[in-house]
């Protein structure tokens, strides 16, 4: 799971129940977690360290001019650290939210943009990787091309679904149209447009073999509720879906658009009401259901499966693990039942909605006008160049890495963070030993799974091979096209063959961090390296708090709800005794209550269970962070800076990771669809912190302040 997502249900409300009440009684009676000595406080005068040059974050790292200290930290903590922030900074017109990581993502981006430009004049030979980027983001931007071809780049597949006269031939233009665009446990990505979506990773129940999960899809909106509920927002984005379908149709010259468009959008609806929810998407017992080949004939009759896994190159397939198998049953069922003109007309609509962002301005704006201005909020179009960064990310990600590395990330850096990854890992080790909850039994088994932890840091050790993907300047819609089949059949490649487990699911260039339960390691790109997060020239407890927490969070997914279910190979394994499991069970439950008690809208909250993977690594990683930091001072006392103690910076420095503004359209998604709490409530976690009462003096009776037995101790 990641630190924070750009794409990913409601549930029923959890109380606080009797046994985790008693759990929670339990849990604040144990024993102090570290012997390190008290921490320092404000009055406290040793001088600074020189620092210098200066962070790139206020005078040691944070930015004290986006604080607001007339809110009292224990009344709002997010605010007196970010306040004056949040109050100035407008969300730019082409942003659907605004913060620390799209700062950093900016920042990224424009380096990006350098490096391809680079690439784009450096001449380099025929075929090779640079010559490769460079021909891509080119003609992206070549945009009278573009204008000149019109329809044309498209033409043939719209032609192929035209002359689809029955069910085996949908079939197979719905096989043909699998790619391995979901990824439940690694990127949390689990939606997609296209029928189904293919997922090869480690075999839950045998790890050390490629498996192929199936996963439910077909939606062109963000989630199942846009369809199925009816409160005035959904209504007003169904209205304005069926709208943009048609509009999108008849540019394309299709006849009867606003017809087509109605029937499209009640075959969303269809498959909408087959879905799961995102609540037991996430639930990783459920979707363990491992099919032989048959079985997707005998339990989802409707759908042609020989011609469709034909198509997708699936052919020899014999075994699928079936995520969400009612979905996938009910799925197929409308593939045998809905009007063969419907599926044609499906296909139609969503093969122009992907190919919008390639074909002249007209398809452009209109993609926007929908999937950016309605469905997020945003105001405007972000500027071609930055489209086009992303479009060449997207196809040759890890090609842009290996230049973003050797320009920005030098190994001083890697050496630095490796240091910061080893210390927060060896807290962790001495948290376990001092949990009084768990027993001696799950200790150990914890503890071997903390000693196999994989850690990535920057970069793969290994790069991809783009070689066999074919780039040709002046075809922004082939190449694209390409670059999504290429991208697929390295998926299918891995089927059959050893499992490879230094493989990286980000690109280095990317702002965000990892953990993979299959493989039980973390990844921490480069951009994610630098200020805030991490600053070689700020103060030690404004990096422990940034780049020491996320670290902490990242380690912390491999013993979060879903990764304690994986043993240390990777296995989904039940390693817990029944005792340890339930306590365990308890304390999530009750920080599920805690983020349900949230409401960032006024007729939405925070789904505690949606979001309780993220919400522990949040408590436990900021927890992990914190004993790693006394550590590193070694018993001597943190100098006061600009009155500020260590232990308030520690805090100050997580705070100000966690600024961000969103749209309302796009928190409305991202309540609904992501598993992370709002940035916000990801600030507030350090209620649940007995030294944060410390360093801020929280007390009774102010709105974040919880007792010692309300505070949520999950490690
Ligand atoms: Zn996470």
């Amino acid at each position: 799971m990641t630190l924070q997502n750009r794409r990913i249900p409601c549930a029923t409300r959890v109380v606080l129940t009797t046994s985790a009440a008693m759990w929670l009684a339990a849990c604040a009676t144990s024993a102090p977690l570290d012997k390190t000595p008290a921490q320092a406080k404000p009055t406290e005068t040793a001088a600074a360290p020189a620092r210098s040059p200066k962070p790139t974050y206020g005078s040691f790292g944070v930015d004290t001019a986006g604080m607001d200290t007339s809110v009292a930290p224990g009344d709002n903590f997010y605010r007196f650290v970010n306040g004056t922030w949040h109050d100035k900074v407008e969300i730019p017109a082409d942003r659907s939210s605004y913060g620390m990581f799209t700062t950093l993502a900016e920042e990224a981006s424009r380096r990006t943009r350098a490096l391809i430009e680079q690439s784009a004049s450096a001449n380099a030979p025929e075929g090779s990787e640079v010559r490769k980027l460079g021909d891509l983001f080119a003609s992206f931007m070549d945009e009278a091309a573009i204008e000149a071809k019109g329809m044309a780049p498209l033409a043939p597949e719209l032609g192929r679904i035209a002359a689809i006269t029955n069910r085996k031939e949908l079939a197979a233009a719905l096989g043909d149209t699998l790619r391995a665009d979901v990824d439940p446990l690694n990127t949390g990505h689990v939606n997609t447009d296209r029928l189904l979506g293919l997922w090869v990773s480690e075999d839950l129940n045998e790890p050390s073999r490629y498996a192929a999960y199936l996963l439910q899809g077909g939606l062109g909106l963000p989630d199942r509720d846009y369809y199925l509920v009816d409160n005035e927002r959904f209504t007003e984005v169904r209205q304005k879906y069926q709208q943009h379908i048609a509009t999108l149709l008849r540019l394309a010259g299709i006849t009867d658009p606003e017809a087509r468009a109605k029937r499209i959008l009640e075959l969303e609806r269809d498959i909408a009401r087959v879905h799961w929810t995102q609540v037991d998407t996430r639930d990783v017992l459920k979707a363990n259901n491992p099919w032989p080949r048959e079985e997707l004939t005998r339990r989802a009759p409707g759908l042609d499966w020989d011609t469709y896994l034909g198509a997708a190159g699936l052919g020899q397939q014999r075994e699928f693990i079936v995520w969400q198998p009612s979905a996938v049953t009910g799925i197929a069922k409308l593939v045998g039942g809905a009007p063969l003109q419907t599926w044609k007309d499906y296909l139609t609509f969503h093969a122009i909605e992907r190919a919008a962002p390639f074909l002249p301005k007209a398809f452009v704006e209109e993609n926007f006008a929908f999937n950016g201005r309605v469905l997020s909020g945003a105001q405007q179009l972000r500027e071609r160049w930055k489209r086009g960064v992303d479009v060449t990310g997207g196809a040759m990600g890890e090609a842009i890495g290996k230049l973003y590395v050797e320009k920005y990330f030098p190994p001083e850096a890697k050496a630095e963070a490796d240091k910061m990854v080893r210390n927060i890992i060896a807290a962790f080790d001495r948290r376990i030993d001092s949990l009084a909850w768990m027993s001696p039994e799950t200790k150990k088994r914890a503890k071997e799974k903390l000693a196999t932890l994989q850690v990535g840091i920057g970069h793969p050790a290994r790069w991809r091979d783009y070689s066999e993907l074919e780039i040709v300047r002046g075809d922004a819609y082939g190449n694209t096209e390409r670059a999504s089949r290429f991208e697929y059949q390295r998926n299918l490649r891995k089927l059959g063959k050893p499992v490879d487990r230094s493989e990286w699911f980000m690109v280095p260039q990317l702002v965000n961090a990892l953990n993979s339960p299959q493989q039980n390691s973390i990844i921490f790109p480069a951009a994610i390296l630098q200020p805030p997060f991490f600053d070689a020239h700020a103060d030690p407890a404004v990096n422990y708090g940034g780049i020491g927490s996320v670290i902490g969070h990242e380690i912390v997914h491999s013993f979060d709800d879903v990764g304690a279910q994986f043993d240390a190979r990777g296995k989904l394994e039940n390693w817990w005794t029944q005792e340890d499991a339930a306590k365990f069970k308890a304390a999530g439950q009750a920080l599920v209550a805690q983020y349900n008690a949230y409401r960032p809208l006024p007729d939405v909250s925070v789904n505690g269970e949606l979001t309780l993977g993220e919400n522990i690594a949040d408590v436990a990683g900021l927890a992990i962070a914190h004993d790693a930091y006394r550590l590193s001072l070694g018993g001597q006392p943190a100098p006061v800076l600009d009155g500020f103690s260590g232990e308030q910076r520690f805090f100050l420095g997580f705070g100000q990771v966690w600024r961000n503004k969103y749209r309302e359209p796009t928190l409305r998604r991202l309540l609904l669809t992501d598993g992370h709490s709002p940035g916000e409530y990801r600030a507030s976690t350090v209620r649940n912190q007995d030294a944060w009462y410390e360093a801020f003096g929280a007390k009774p009776g102010q709105t974040l302040y919880l007792t010692p037995e309300q505070r949520v101790r999950v490690w």
